[in-house]
């Protein structure tokens, strides 16, 4: 549907077609963060007509769904928009989804308004899916920067490392960017032995999350260390410790350690391996 110019000539113009409305990349939410506001046309004409982009998302329960890419807060009768991570935890998980496709599409657009070859301005085609130039008729497609995470852990114990400008008590798994060159598993070994000074043997790939701040996708892996020293690099994390799952229980209870949202890959990787111990991780965490 996105290349069928007909169809899409008609679906935007109908009354019942929905829009995800974006105040630069700020999300339209209902006023408690709970569900997305996703309004039809005739029920709010001036989401469709004052924006700047239309992009065509699919179909949502049926009806033509576009994200509404505006640079200033257009007049809404409900919800405000807000930063998607701030409702993170709060939010209906298919409308954050939703919400993040469109926040994804809404930043590659306002930073592709020109070509990175020749400077010249660009147009939207494809229904929003991509961007050419008008001068030398380059083309640009959204982009996604690849990132990985891990939970490096054995039997017994996990690393988990505290980022600089969190608060003391607060840990984590291990992240970075992949470089280009690398592979997955080249670029997990890397940033594990970069930021706790750690060897790790080859990674396993778990799962992945999108995470559209700005354009990233995070894949998930776990992986055996093969040394135990720990050494950080005091730049991109603060600390790191090596904790057993009776460490993690005891600084749950005692509030001296908190841990990533539930809905986090972070999360769910540490809960994949607690778990092997017999007792849900979900059953302890506070957050
Ligand atoms: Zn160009």
């Amino acid at each position: 549907l996105r290349a069928d110019a007909v169809w899409q000539a008609g679906a935007v113009t109908r009354s019942d077609a929905r829009v995800v409305a974006l105040a630069g990349t700020r999300n339209l939410v209902d006023a408690a963060g709970q569900h997305a506001l996703c309004p039809t046309r005739a029920a709010a004409p001036q989401l469709f007509d004052a924006a700047r982009e239309l992009v065509f998302l699919g179909l949502l329960d049926g009806a033509p769904c576009y994200a509404a890419l505006h640079d200033a807060e257009p007049a809404t009768t409900a919800g405000g928009f807000v930063e998607l991570r701030s409702v993170l935890a709060t939010l209906d998980g298919d409308d954050l989804s939703l919400l993040i496709m469109a926040r994804a599409l809404a930043h590659w657009h306002d930073t592709h308004r020109h070509c990175g070859a020749c400077g010249a301005p660009t147009t939207s085609f494809r229904a929003g899916h991509a961007r050419t130039c008008t001068a030398c008729s380059r083309e640009a497609f959204p982009r996604l920067d690849p990132a990985v995470i891990v939970l490096v852990a054995d039997e017994s114990r996990c690393l988990l490392g505290r980022n600089p400008q969190w608060p003391a008590g607060r840990f984590s798994t291990l992240a970075g960017f992949v470089e280009p060159g690398e592979t997955l598993e080249d670029a997990v070994a890397r940033e594990v032995r970069e930021e706790s000074g750690i060897r790790i043997a080859m990674p396993a790939y778990v799962g992945s999350q999108p995470w559209p701040f700005p354009a990233s996708l995070m894949l998930g892996f776990e992986a055996r260390p093969l040394t135990d020293a720990i050494e950080v690099d005091g730049e991109e994390l603060a600390e790191a410790r090596w904790f057993t799952r009776a460490d993690i229980t005891a600084g749950l209870a005692d509030g001296s350690l908190s841990l990533s949202p539930r809905r986090s890959i972070a999360f769910r990787l540490l809960e994949r391996w607690f778990d092997r111990g017999g007792t849900p991780l979900r059953n302890l965490s506070v957050t």
